[in-house]
This record gives C-alpha cells, structure tokens and sequence, in this order.
C-alpha cells in the first residue's frame, strides 16, 4: 500500500509480537482495536524495565528507589500533558480509564453543581460510559438529560443545537469518535457552542486520543477523557484532563492513602489536584506503560497514524458497500473503523463465522444500546482498524466476508 509520510508501516508491525499469533490455524487479523489495542515491544519493555530497575511505591517513600518511582510516574503524567496540550501537568489526573474519569467528574464536579432542574446534555451516539454516569447522577440530583439527536447518515444533528443548548444546560458531554458510527464530531464546535451558554464541557477521546492530534486548548474543552488501553498502553491506566480552575472546585470522590494533607479522626484536608483525586497507591507501572505509548505514537506521529487509519476505513468501507445484503452505517467521512449489518446474518453469528479464519470482528451493540434501538438494530458487525493493519488484510477480510454472504444466503 501507498507509504504515508515516510513510515514503514510493515516495519512497524514488526514491533507487534501478537501480530504474529494463528488463531484457529489461520494468521490473525486482528480488526478490534477500538475494544483494545494492541501494545507494541516498546511498551512491553518499558513495563519489564519499570518492575526490574524502578518498582516501589510512589511518593510516601523517603528511599532512592522509592523517588525513581515516583519520577517515573510523575513524568508519565507530563507526557500526557504534553500529548493534549495541556496547560498545566496538574490538570492530568490519572484513572483507570474513560469510564472511570467520566464517573470522577459526574461523582465529583457533579454532585457539587448540579439542582433539580439543571440539564445534562448528551447525544444519542454515547458509549454506555458517557451515558450511565449521568443516568445515576440525575437520579441523584434531580437533574434532567436531553440528547442531541444522531441523523441518518449517522452524523449529529448539529441544527438542533439551538434549541437544545438552553441556559438551564450545565453540562455537555460528547464522544470525539462514535465506537459504533465511526462518526468524527466536531468538538471544538461543540464546546464552544457549550461555552456560549455557560456549560461544562466534557470531551470522550476514548477513540481519538490514540489516532489523531488531540489538544484540549484548540478543542476548548472543560474536561477530556482516555483510556490508554486504546492507545497501544496497558489496561487498568487512562487519564483525565481538567482546566485547573474546575478541579480546585471540585472534592475528591474516592478517599484514602496519597491523597490527604493531613487526617484526624474527625476529618481531614486533601492534596491540591490531581493529587485528591488518586486515593490509594496508583497503577505505578500503567501510567508508565502508557508514558512508552505516547512516546512510541508521538515517534510515529498522530497525523500519520489518523490518515493511514482512515484510508483503511475508507477502502473497508467502499469494498463493504459492493457486497450484496451489507449495509455500512455512519459518515464517508470517519475514523478507522466500519460498523455494518448483514442481512442474512447476525452480527454474532458473522464474528463466530470470522473467527474460524483468524479475523478477529466484534459484533453486538458495541456498548451503545440506545443507539442500536434507535437504528432498529440488533447490533452491528465492526471492524476497527489501527496503525499496524494493512490493506492486503482487509481484502482477506472481503474474502471471509464475500463467502459468508454466500454461507448464510
Ligand atoms: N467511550 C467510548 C467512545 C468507547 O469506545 C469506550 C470503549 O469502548 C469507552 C468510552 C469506555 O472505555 P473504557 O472501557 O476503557 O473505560
């Protein structure tokens, strides 16, 4: 295929020992990096080295090994400032991942701002994360939720913004990239047309972060949310990004070890954030493991990664769209994946077809049910491309795909 911006893409997958497993007989094709990624030697090593050289517990221990380890999470958390263009090292809070940094906000920021009749805007293309965190929150405060509607073509239906971005909106929280649409919104956009009413605004990157150019101070965002296990890092380590002058307001939701000033029986004082806000003894060697990461993609470069991700999407999306009895939903326009929908086949019984070939899908609701309900779906089928995978595997993914239409007719 076409080289983009100089790199190896082949090369590259040489860095990617999984790459190289059979499943079923068959070489992997591994197109369900939007449930996971996988993690290149470089961060695997990162990992081994951290256990080998670094490991102890951070920032309690007055002991030599005990400040590496704490220098080396402390300098995660400035890659990932520097990653999103954050203003300031403290706005980085490390959690275990989206789901858990958008539950931080809602517990936190939240339950301080939100009344009865306060309004939490959403849209209709929400993972189950940005969603069920707000549910409970509105429950809990009398709050209400509103949702911008998703058209058609799969895009939001920004037209309705006007009417939907009323004063009583204290948040607006919204996916950068749809999970299940491919969709890419326009986020900058949206928080300022956030702004412009005095919300809150709170960005899910869980499917950006790790494929294009993400900067909270040219998005304008209030909050933004990753997960690092989609950005070639380990599971159980994401972050949140929040401006300084919102976490100072906000009290800390979990309580514990590292995160006081000082304790009495009676009550305690807290650390300024992000310190607050990371009780207990953190994933130490995550936060390094996602520190490779960003090393290894910044390397790479995210605009390079963003155009080789979509011109897969893009061809995926073409060649599906020849296949009698597929439909592909969502924009032309999108992120590196494709969600679609066989007629003869159910979306688990294609991905158990897949499988048997080596061609790792993912079929279901893919965490967005209201979505799936509104689309009259049962679910879809979605391949999910990243860096390392080629266009010779999406034509072996039309082989597998073009003999399923034929097995299930
Ligand atoms: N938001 C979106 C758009 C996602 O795709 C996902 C995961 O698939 C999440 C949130 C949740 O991420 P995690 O399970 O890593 O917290």
């Amino acid at each position: 295929m076409q080289q983009t911006n100089e790199v190896n893409w082949q090369a590259i997958r040489e860095d990617f020992p999984i790459l190289r497993e059979q499943i079923h007989g068959k070489p992997l094709i591994y197109f369900d990096s939007a449930a996971t990624s996988q993690k290149p030697c470089a961060v695997l090593g990162a990992l081994q080295h951290y256990y080998e050289h670094d490991n102890a517990n951070v920032h309690r221990g007055l002991h030599g090994l005990s400040t590496r380890a704490t220098e080396a999470y402390e300098a995660a958390r400035a890659k990932v400032a520097k990653y999103l263009n954050a203003p300031n090292v403290d706005e980085i809070t490390f959690t275990r991942g989206t789901t858990e940094s958008i539950n931080l906000v809602a517990n936190t920021w939240g339950v301080k701002f939100l009344r009865e009749g306060d309004v939490i805007l959403l849209t209709e293309m929400e993972h189950h994360s940005n969603l069920v965190p707000w549910q409970l929150l509105a429950e809990r405060t009398g709050a209400r939720l509103r949702f911008v509607p998703v058209q058609e073509d799969g895009t939001l239906a920004l037209g309705a913004l006007d009417s939907l971005l009323t004063p009583e909106v204290k948040l607006f929280a919204f996916t950068h990239i749809s999970n299940s649409l491919g969709t890419i919104n326009p986020v900058a956009d949206l928080c300022s047309a956030a702004r412009a009413v005095g919300a809150v605004s709170l960005v899910d990157a869980a499917q950006s972060a790790g494929h294009l150019p993400v900067d909270v101070q040219a998005m304008g965002c209030d909050f933004l949310a990753l997960s690092g296990h989609k950005m070639c890092a380990p599971t159980g380590i994401g972050a949140l990004y929040g401006r300084a002058e919102l976490l100072e307001a906000m009290p800390p939701w979990h309580g514990g070890g590292e995160m006081i000033l000082s304790v009495q029986f009676e009550r305690s004082t807290f650390k300024k954030a992000p310190g607050k806000f990371e009780a207990g003894t953190p994933n130490i060697a995550g936060a390094v493991g996602l520190g490779a990461a960003i090393d290894y993609l910044e390397n790479i470069g995210r605009a390079a990664i963003f155009e080789h991700d979509t011109k897969l999407a893009t061809y995926a999306h073409r060649r599906l769209e020849e296949l009698p009895g597929v439909r592909v939903l969502g924009p032309q326009e999108r992120g590196g994946l494709v969600g679609f929908v066989m007629e003869a086949a159910h979306p688990h019984d294609l991905t158990t077809y897949a499988d048997q070939y080596g061609l790792a899908l993912r079929g279901g609701h893919h965490c967005t049910q209201p979505l799936m309900r509104k689309l009259g779906l049962p679910g879809t089928t979605r391949a999910s491309f990243y860096f390392y995978n080629t266009m010779e595997e999406i034509d072996r993914m039309m082989e597998i795909l073009e003999n399923a239409v034929r097995f299930f007719a």
